[in-house]
C-alpha cells in the first residue's frame, strides 16, 4: 500500500482492484455484495495509515473513475477526480467556489466522505447532490441526506454506500481573481505545512472551536519528537511526517504518545482525523 498512500508506508492487501470504468466498478461492487465479501475504498490515499504486514481486505481504487462535466455553473465530478483537477477545471471555465480547496490533496469521494475543509471552506458548502451505489442500485442523495458535520458525513456510518460522484455548485467569476485566490491558498499551505515530507495531513480533529491542536502540541515542546521514522513536524505540530522508513506502528505509537501528553496537560481527549486501516 505504500505506493498508494501519501504517507508512503504500510504493508499489503489481499487484492487491489482498479476498475477502469464506472460499469466495471458497479459490476465489481455487485459481485462483492453477492459473495458477501467486504472491501475498502481508496480515493487518493491522503488520509489513511495502512497497517504494516498483510491486511485481510480487498481494496477498490477509485482513481480511474474520473469524469468531469460542466453544465452552466454546475459541475459533476466522479469520485476519483482529484480536487486539484476539479479546481483547475473550474478556473478554466471561469467558475468560482473551489479557490480555498486548491492544494487540498485527495479525491472528490474522499472529500465528501469526511467533509474535508480548509481555510473556512468545507466540501459540504459546494455540494448539491451526491450519486451513490448501495450494492443494488445507483441513486442520488441530497446534501441534507448526506448529514454533513465537522469532518463527518453519513458515509462514515453507512459503509455500504459508495460515492460515485457529486454535483457541485459554483458561481461565475473573474478568472484572474479566482487564480489569485488559488495561488494565495497554495502559498499559505506551502508556508505552514511540511509538504516536503510524506504525511496524511492533520493528525487530529479539533476537539472544540477554541482548541488549536497544533499550537497545544507545540506548547508541550513536542515538535521534532520522533518514534522510529515518524516525527512530529518541526514546521506544524499538528502533522506527523514520515522522515524516512516510518512504519504504521511508529505512527500509531506517536499518536498514542501525543494523545496521552495532551490529556495529561489539558484534560482533552484527541480523536484522530487520519484513518488507520488494520
Ligand atoms: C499534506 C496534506 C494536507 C491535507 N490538508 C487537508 C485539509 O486542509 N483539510 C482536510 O479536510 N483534509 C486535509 N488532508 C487530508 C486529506 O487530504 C483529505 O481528508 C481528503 O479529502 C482525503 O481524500 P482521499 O481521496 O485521499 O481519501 P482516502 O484517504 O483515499 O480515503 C479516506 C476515506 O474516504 C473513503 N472514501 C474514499 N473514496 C470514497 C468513495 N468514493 N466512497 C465512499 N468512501 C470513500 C475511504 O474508504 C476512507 O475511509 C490533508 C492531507 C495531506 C497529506
Amino acid at each position: 500500500m505504500s505506493g498508494h498512500v501519501s504517507f508512503r508506508l504500510g504493508g499489503c492487501v489481499e487484492l487491489f482492484i482498479v476498475p477502469n470504468t464506472l460499469e466495471a466498478l458497479l459490476s465489481t461492487l455487485e459481485f462483492l455484495k453477492r459473495e458477501r465479501l467486504s472491501f475498502r475504498l481508496l480515493g487518493n490515499g491522503t488520509n489513511i495509515v495502512p497497517s504494516d504486514g498483510l491486511m485481510e481486505t480487498l481494496v477498490i481504487s477509485m482513481e480511474r473513475i474520473n469524469d468531469v462535466h460542466f453544465d452552466g455553473t454546475k459541475v459533476y465530478a466522479s469520485a476519483g477526480v482529484s480536487f486539484k483537477k476539479l479546481c483547475l477545471l473550474a478556473l478554466k471555465n471561469g467558475l468560482s467556489g473551489f479557490e480555498k480547496a486548491y492544494g487540498l490533496p485527495g479525491s472528490v469521494g474522499g472529500a465528501i466522505y469526511m467533509n474535508a475543509g480548509c481555510y473556512g471552506w468545507e466540501t459540504a458548502e459546494s455540494v448539491l447532490e451526491i450519486t451513490v451505489f448501495d450494492g443494488n442500485r445507483v441513486s442520488k442523495i441530497s446534501k441534507d441526506e448526506a448529514q454533513f458535520g465537522y469532518r463527518s458525513s453519513i458515509f462514515k456510518r453507512e459503509k455500504d454506500l459508495v460515492i460515485l460522484g457529486a454535483t457541485f455548485s459554483c458561481q461565475p467569476g473573474d478568472k484572474s481573481e479566482i487564480e489569485h485566490l488559488m495561488m494565495e491558498t497554495l502559498r499559505q499551505r506551502y508556508e505552514k505545512q511540511p509538504l516536503e515530507y510524506p504525511s496524511a495531513g492533520s493528525v487530529f480533529k479539533r476537539p472544540r472551536q477554541d482548541f488549536y491542536v497544533g499550537t497545544a502540541i507545540e506548547k508541550l515542546g513536542l515538535k521534532g519528537y520522533t518514534i522510529g521514522g515518524a516525527q512530529i513536524s518541526e514546521k506544524h505540530a499538528g502533522f506527523i511526517i514520515n522522515k524516512g522508513g516510518a512504519s504504521a506502528s511508529d505512527v500509531k505509537a506517536l499518536v498514542e504518545f501525543v494523545r496521552n501528553k495532551v490529556k495529561e496537560a489539558y484534560n482533552v481527549e484527541l480523536e484522530t482525523e487520519i484513518e488507520f486501516w488494520e
